[in-house]
């Protein structure tokens, strides 16, 4: 073997969800918004100028940081922007975990974690969930590097109150605790407001859920003045300028249309109460979902079956080949009509 392929960087990618792109497919499968961005970031996008793409962004992202910190009430010195929130959690990891002591996450969580984790060489520890996919705080009272929690959890959908997190927290002050919150906005109750509480604490968002802007790549940070300056300096040490121009104005259209926001999120939840009633009647079981997603399980017919089922009809849901929810299917909120092209395949399958 020639001596350079020893120092190759050998790494277990992410798996995303797969992005077919069929005329008539329902698209289940990666949480996307199944409704269109603001009207007002349509226009912004429309009557963009594209004399700006011949000049560097501001490093700072300063128009979009501006408008995160007046929408979330916080210091503008406590918002951190990336390319979506995976880049956001993955310069955090690269600059707060860097003990010589395991990082800690639930073992069924979002599943980058513990490829950051490896890609970084941070030591890691996965806590188990209990039976009904639980986090209890009090597992995560034991030594560590660090801790990570999304909060609902994905994929299994669950909320954990605040009361809960805070403990957490609480009991960790020698460790910064992120606390992704990429699915907050569809009814969990926020950490933000512990933020001046606990220098220890960043919380992480996204725009490619509630605000329906996946593809535009813009995630945010929120925490002490102290911990986003040292993810600053990380990222100007990698690349000072991450995001795009026509993301910074779209994202500020995005954020400063709260009525718009509003409606969309109301309507998500809405479909996801019906949802839980609907596939309970085609008898599955699942978690009490705060997310833009379901978390199910048949009660007697095979989730992969039903995958490749729904598959054939051009209907897509997530699985994962994993212990413990090798069973469970991860099925993102659509539109009423797409959840109803939902329901009838699975009747139709469900009753053969
Ligand atoms: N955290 C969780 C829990 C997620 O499910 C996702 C979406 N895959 C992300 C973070 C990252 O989302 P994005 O990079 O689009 O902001």
């Amino acid at each position: 073997m020639s001596e350079w392929r020893k120092y190759i960087r050998k790494v277990t990618p992410y798996t995303p969800g797969e992005q077919p792109n069929k005329p008539n497919m329902v698209k289940l499968n990666t949480n996307e918004c199944p409704y269109p961005p603001s009207p007002k970031v349509d226009e912004i996008m429309k009557s963009f100028n594209t004399d700006l793409l011949r000049l560097y962004p501001s490093p700072d992202v300063g128009p979009l940081v501006k408008a995160i910190a007046a929408y979330h009430n916080v210091d503008e010195n406590q918002v951190f922007v990336g390319v979506g929130s995976d880049d956001v959690i993955g310069m955090a990891f690269l600059t707060f975990f860097n003990s010589k002591k395991p990082i800690l996450f639930p073992d069924i969580t979002y599943s980058f974690y513990d490829v950051w984790a490896d890609l970084f060489r941070i030591p890691y520890k996965t806590i188990p969930v209990d039976d009904n996919f639980e986090i209890n705080p009090k597992d995560y009272n034991i030594e560590n590097g660090g801790v990570i929690i999304a909060n609902p959890n994905a994929p299994t959908a669950i909320e954990m109150p605040l009361a809960a997190i805070e403990e957490l927290i609480k009991a960790n002050q020698d460790s910064i605790v992120i606390v992704d919150e990429a699915y907050v906005d569809f009814g969990t109750v926020s950490a933000l407001e512990l933020i001046d509480k606990y220098e220890n604490l960043l919380i992480t968002r996204t725009f490619s859920k509630s605000r329906a802007m996946a593809g535009a790549r813009i995630g945010f940070a929120i925490g002490s003045e102290e911990l986003i300056s040292a993810m600053q300096s990380v990222k100007f040490a990698y690349n000072s300028y991450t995001m795009n121009q026509p993301a910074i104005l779209a994202g500020v259209e995005a954020i400063n249309d709260d009525a718009y926001f509003r409606e969309i999120r109301d309507k998500i939840v809405k479909t996801r109460e019906h949802a839980k009633l609907r596939l309970a009647e085609l008898g599955f079981e699942g978690t009490n979902s705060m997310t833009n997603f379901l978390f199910v399980t048949h009660k007697e017919v095979d989730a992969k079956d039903i995958l490749e089922y729904l598959k054939s009809k051009d209907i897509y849901v997530r699985y994962w080949n994993k212990p413990r929810i090798n069973n469970y299917l991860r099925i993102s909120i659509g539109t009423d009509e797409e959840m109803e092209k939902l329901y009838s395949a699975l009747e139709e399958f469900l009753s053969e």
